[in-house]
């Protein structure tokens, strides 16, 4: 267990939800993830399983049809995790705030630890936030290590 512990701060697992935006904020992720960005350096990798993911990029407001299952892929990635609201309208529900078939950003849901903005949120932004939600996730670990050593 404390050698898988090792390697996943090594190398973090990203998975990527649209929630209900546009598509403008996905192609950016994706844009990250290109050679240009190559956003893969830092050790993550983009993958399509919550069950082995730790860093949850979710793009878009929420939409009525979306959100049972955001929080099922919430629940079903192990602690700890970082969430990450990729654009504006993740963060609050942006442009389709109010809007009779949106809810607003994701933080109504489920805990969010980074906030990107902007609309579209650019490649640096979220190569920024993708780094600060390293720092968290380590910082999660550490407080998680710390806490099953006081229990022993
Ligand atoms: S923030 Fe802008 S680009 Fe991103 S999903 Fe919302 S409307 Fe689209």
């Amino acid at each position: 267990m404390f050698e898988f512990k090792k390697f996943r701060k090594k190398s973090p697992w990203i998975l990527h939800y649209n929630a209900g935006s546009c598509n403008g904020c996905d192609i950016e992720i994706l844009a990250c993830l290109s050679p240009k960005y190559d956003l893969e350096r830092f050790g993550v990798i983009n993958t399509g399983n919550p069950k082995q993911s730790d860093i949850f990029l979710v793009t878009g407001p929420v939409t009525y049809r979306s959100r049972s299952r955001l929080l099922e892929l919430y629940n079903q990635m192990p602690n700890p995790k970082v969430v990450v609201a990729v654009g504006s309208c993740a963060c609050t529900g942006g442009v389709f705030r109010g809007m009779y078939n949106v809810e607003d950003g994701v933080d109504r849901y489920i805990s969010v630890d980074v906030y990107i903005p902007g609309c579209a949120s650019g490649p640096e932004l979220i190569m920024d936030g993708v780094v600060k939600a390293l720092e968290i996730l380590e910082k999660k670990e550490r407080e998680e290590n710390e806490r099953s050593e006081d229990d022993k």
